[in-house]
């Protein structure tokens, strides 16, 4: 048994409820994705390859009869390899700290809680986040961020820090693999407590010798969001 973390009891206490962070899908439009080296039906994928991986979900979102495929929190993948982006360190940056949500370019995001905009920006180095926006939120009294990854270009249109939302507000729109920059077309949903000095911005992969501190940091968006 292990205790929760501040924000962890305070995010799980939030709502009993599914939120779904896509349009208005129900659950039961929602299918497990493990896109992690584990995976051997993903043997003969190459999910670096946008096609070949959208192939890939499409076939699982077909299979299970669903809108969206989501998952990977902490997932250790194959997916940057090969990506200057990601292996500029000793160690390869390949645990996934958020989760995501694939599904089709265009589908509309919703603000999952109450909060303000913290930042924003178009990360469009090949293999980031492409169009990007992070809100802060106050819970029980602990300040915590959101970030929303793979977003369409207009999704930034109009946008001011400070700009408040509200639970179900249309935050976004997923972003198509030329914007996103060059993935199959998904929402990156990631929580962050602290931000340090990062804007529209923040590591979402780790390497295993920094997950501990990115992990403690970035908290299971399942917590809140209750996808199971
Ligand atoms: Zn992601």
């Amino acid at each position: 048994m292990f205790t929760l973390t501040p924000l962890e009891k305070s995010l799980q206490n939030y709502s009993n409820a599914f939120i779904s962070i896509l349009e208005t899908f129900p659950m039961k439009q929602y299918t497990a994705l493990d896109l992690s080296i584990g995976n051997t039906t993903l043997d003969n994928v190459d999910i670096t390859n946008v096609e070949a991986c959208q192939r890939y979900i499409d076939s699982i979102l077909e299979k299970n009869r669903a809108e969206v495929a989501y998952g990977g929190y902490l997932e250790q993948r194959n997916l940057y390899n090969g990506n200057a982006h990601f292996s500029a360190s000793e160690d390869k940056r390949n645990n996934h700290l958020g989760v995501d949500f694939w599904a089709k370019a265009g589908t509309r995001v919703r603000v999952p809680l109450d909060g303000r905009l913290h930042s924003f920006r178009n990360n469009s180095t090949s293999g980031d986040y492409g169009p990007t926006i992070v809100l802060e939120h106050v819970l029980d009294g602990i300040i915590f961020h959101t970030l929303y990854g793979h977003l369409s270009v207009k999704s930034l249109h109009g946008l001011f820090v400070g700009r408040a939302y509200n639970k179900g507000d249309v935050l976004a729109t997923l972003g198509t693999p030329d914007i996103n920059v060059n993935y199959a077309p998904h929402l990156h949903f990631q929580i962050i407590q602290e931000m340090g000095e990062y804007q529209g911005d923040y590591p979402g992969v780790s390497t295993t010798k920094n997950l501990e501190f990115y992990a403690n940091n970035c908290p299971n968006p399942n917590f809140l969001l209750k996808a199971t």
